[in-house]
């Protein structure tokens, strides 16, 4: 069973095929391959898509892949994805995008005005390449404004269960915290860290909605990378536009 968590902002703006998944998990790597397909299918089904879902080989880097491509597209949800990157666009209505995260940011954005969607897997490595920034700068065409695009921040590791070094702080000052009596330690607000992005890409803070929902100590039954010692599924964050 799994559990689809929403953004009532994206609801309210209409973008209601949207969800972060929590309970059973869309991870490939354990050995669960016919009931993580099992999941896809059900997951079409409860969605009543005819839509392809595309998904990409996830490398914590930044780049952006147009989801109207043919070689990241499943029309049966349950092809492995090839093609890599960490960040999803599209234009149409007619393909479903997704991400897979556990304990990273899963973050989906949408342009009220055109409709076009984004889903971007957002580690601290990919914000620190530029994820999320090269991804609004895809979703916005031409000379347009990001002025009034919105995004919703999925759940992920929360503050309070991030200790990072000194590498992973220096790219986010404004996102991290001393930890007192242990120098060169740091606990990491990620969800912060991708807002910022998202600030400084060109969004308002009042079309960011945050779900503040932690993987490792959130108790949703969600997957946590470091909470399991990185023996754990994925959660699936996905939209269609
Ligand atoms: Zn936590």
């Amino acid at each position: 069973m799994f559990e689809i968590i929403q953004s009532e902002m994206f609801n309210r703006r209409g973008f209601t095929k949207h969800g972060f998944t929590a309970g059973d998990g869309f991870g490939r790597d354990r050995g669960e391959e016919e009931a993580v397909d099992a999941r896809f299918v059900e997951l079409k089904n409860r969605l009543q898509t005819d839509a392809p879902l595309a998904q990409l080989q996830q490398v914590h880097g930044a780049t952006v892949v147009n989801g109207a491509d043919p070689a990241v597209r499943s029309v049966a949800w349950t092809d492995r994805p090839t093609v890599e990157g960490d960040a999803l666009v599209s234009f149409d209505r007619d393909v479903v995008l997704a991400v897979r995260t556990a304990d990273c940011a899963p973050v989906l954005i949408a342009c009220p005005t055109t409709g076009a969607v984004a889903a971007v897997h957002a580690g601290w490595k990919g914000l620190a390449k530029g994820v999320v920034r090269d991804a609004v700068k895809s979703l916005v065409r031409g000379d347009a404004s990001p002025i009034g695009l919105l995004a919703a921040i999925g759940p992920c590791i929360c503050e309070k269960c991030y200790e990072v070094g000194e590498d992973v702080a220096r790219h986010f000052p404004e996102s991290v915290d001393p930890v007192k009596d242990h120098p060169g330690k740091f606990m990491m607000e990620l969800a912060l860290a991708v807002e910022v992005s998202l600030i400084t890409a060109g969004l308002t803070s009042d079309n960011i909605d945050r779900l503040d929902i932690c993987t490792a100590c959130g108790n949703r039954g969600l997957h946590s990378h470091r909470a399991s010692g990185g023996n754990c599924s994925r959660q699936l964050a996905f939209i269609c536009g």
